[in-house]
């Protein structure tokens, strides 16, 4: 066993956890006849293929393969360790697991990251109170009160101030017994060039004299800090770095107290600025996130996909806005993801907007947004005119979007709309974008499929499986789907007379845990150490297609002690057949006087009686 969290305290966690309130957190869930299904959160498809069963207590898409129980869903969305996931649930459901219970590497694994938010914490409250009480907060106090953002919208927020000066914080954490290596490595403070003087413990504030912004997930952690000078002076937005547990190519700001109203609006927008989100949520537009100051990613579209079917891009009338556009175009293509693109008149942002005019003109505008191909298609032609010249570059910009999409009738569709629109020939513009297409794939995971489970990539493994291999796996999947049948195939030994040794080994684990008697499979997923074990029990016990190796889909496939019985007996007449042909073919190889082909086939033999003592 891999872990050393011990099995009751896991037991306890899968108990009071649920798998299906965990994932429909991050991911949208239609419940679909037992089961519940949505868009996969690991891979871009426009058609759910995901799903999550309650009974089981685990996951599987049936697009890419991913699969597995609630704690590899937590590891490979949240991008944790398995003892994080664990603790993660465990602080979640609000179970208690004494750090003596594990290994001393888990327990600093842990701690610096929990550390880590303990400390944000602490600083999160340390900024909001100097925005609140401190003499030197009251700059603060004014500047967010010109720009008319309300107490509310502070609290709900955690807006906090950090005052002007080197070494405020700095002091905080020193007076707070605060290690300051953690706090460097919380990206709260940097350590001072040598050159510069070495003053008080060798380090200075990150954020100085400005409006913080914490940054919390869904979790509710606290996980970074964006900070907004009040003047012009640069840089406008400071950001916390890269920590262990800040990702800012995954983290959108303002989706904890957003998610909601996304999920009841079924869209949302997404705006570039922390003014402009809040001026949003203050007048009731709420399904409003911000992207941190960075492009946007396809992990930021894929969280998305989680809350909301559709997204708006609001932007200023100004061309970053526009690059902005063409730059996450490609991503929301190849995610298939519908985003439309909302521009401000004129020397607006979404921040005076609303302030001006109200939430009902901006929600207008948003009804009129233009599909983002079709903007980007006005504004290329805006760009380039009509001459000849014009429309080639129109076509040379637009071409790279189109062939990002991942729906090939889009694709075309798309293609037929650009031409219409510009005047050119259809065949002409499908030809330069299928020149384009697969260049600017949002999507660089590809699927790794160790056992051929993928319908769509690695195939082949399945269809090149030999007979034996087909039958051993088809009675693993029978021990997962039917367990009933385990007590036979322990008893017969069929395990021992397996040829694939990493089927056997499953196979061993399923006898150690095997399923529950309503199908619960977690215990065994939590004794799987490999990621692709996890996968291939995962789809067997959702009977995927393509798990049987190539025998199709198993489907709701009903085990009878009759069929059971077959596999087995198919297995032993698989078994005495290889082996009578082993002695057949070392005769007439002795017949021959190959000798060298003689060695080969008794070491075969040998290793087979190994196997099992009794051919
Ligand atoms: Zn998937």
């Amino acid at each position: 066993m891999a872990f050393h969290i011990p099995d009751d305290k896991l037991a306890e966690i899968r108990n009071k956890a649920d798998i299906v309130e965990v994932i429909s957190e991050r991911v949208m869930l239609k419940k679909s006849g037992k089961d519940y299904s949505g868009l996969c959160p690991f891979h871009a498809e426009k058609t759910p293929s995901f799903s999550v069963s309650q009974d089981k207590q685990m996951y599987y898409c049936f697009g890419c393969g991913a699969g597995g129980d609630i704690f590899s869903f937590i590891m490979k969305s949240d991008g944790m360790k398995f003892s994080e996931a664990v603790l993660f649930l465990a602080r979640r459901y609000g179970i208690d697991i004494p750090s003596r219970e594990m290994t001393r590497s888990q327990r600093e694994a842990i701690s610096k990251r929990e550390k880590i938010l303990a400390l944000n914490r602490r600083v999160m409250d340390f900024y909001a109170g100097s925005l609140v009480r401190s003499p030197a907060g009251e700059i603060a106090r004014q500047y967010l009160k010109k720009r008319g953002i309300s107490q509310k919208i502070i609290d709900r927020f955690k807006l906090g101030f950090a005052p002007d000066g080197w070494d405020r914080l700095s002091r905080f954490i020193a007076r707070s017994d605060v290690k300051p290596e953690l706090a460097e490595s919380a990206g709260l403070i940097v350590p001072r060039n040598a050159g510069r003087g070495n003053t008080d413990n060798g380090y200075y504030d990150r954020f100085r004299n400005r409006i913080i912004f914490p940054i919390i997930d869904v979790g509710g952690q606290v996980i970074g800090f964006g900070g907004r000078v009040m003047d012009d002076s640069k840089p406008k937005y400071l950001n916390s770095p890269e920590t262990p547990v800040y990702n800012k190519s995954k983290t959108l700001y303002g989706l904890d107290i957003a998610r909601n109203k996304c999920r009841q609006a079924a869209m949302v927008f997404i705006v570039e600025g922390y003014f402009d989100l809040l001026a949003l949520h203050q007048h009731g537009i709420e399904n409003t996130v911000a992207t941190l100051g960075t492009a946007l990613t396809a992990a930021h579209v894929r969280r998305l996909k989680g809350y909301a079917k559709k997204t708006c891009l609001v932007f200023d009338a100004d061309t970053a806005g526009i690059k902005a556009a063409q730059r996450s175009a490609p991503i929301f293509l190849g995610e298939s993801m519908t985003a439309s693109v909302m521009l401000l008149p004129e020397g607006h942002d979404p921040d005076s907007f609303v302030f001006e005019h109200g939430p009902e003109p901006f929600l207008a505008r948003a009804q009129t947004a233009e599909g983002i191909v079709k903007f980007l298609i006005t504004r290329a032609m805006a760009s380039h005119g009509n001459s000849i010249e014009g429309r080639v570059g129109v076509v040379a910009d637009i071409a790279p979007v189109i062939g990002a999409m991942t729906d090939s009738v889009a694709r075309s569709e798309y293609a037929g709309y650009l031409a219409d629109r510009i005047g050119a020939d259809p065949n002409a513009v499908m030809e330069k974008i299928r020149e384009n297409s697969g260049r600017m794939a949002s999507n660089p995971e590809t699927y790794r499929g160790g056992y051929g489970l993928g319908p769509e990539k690695g195939s082949g493994a399945g269809q090149d499986l030999t007979g034996s291999r087909r039958i051993e796996r088809m009675i693993i999947a029978m021990m997962i789907q039917h367990p009933a049948s385990i007590a036979d195939i322990v008893q017969k030994e069929i395990l021992e007379m397996f040829t694939d040794l990493h089927l056997k080994e499953i196979g061993q684990e399923i006898v150690k845990f095997p399923p529950s008697a309503h199908g619960d499979i977690s215990l065994l997923m939590n004794h799987l150490e490999d990621e692709d074990d996890q996968r291939l029990v995962a789809s067997m016990a959702m009977g995927g297609a393509g798990a049987m190796g190539g025998l199709g889909a198993m489907g709701e496939m009903r085990w009878k002690e009759k069929s059971c019985n077959r596999i087995i007996e198919q297995f032993l007449a698989g078994c005495s057949k290889k082996s009578n042909d082993l002695v057949c073919r070392i005769r007439a190889a002795e017949e021959n006087n190959d000798h060298e082909l003689i060695r080969q086939l008794l070491t075969e033999k040998q290793a087979q009686i190994k196997r099992r003592g009794r051919f």
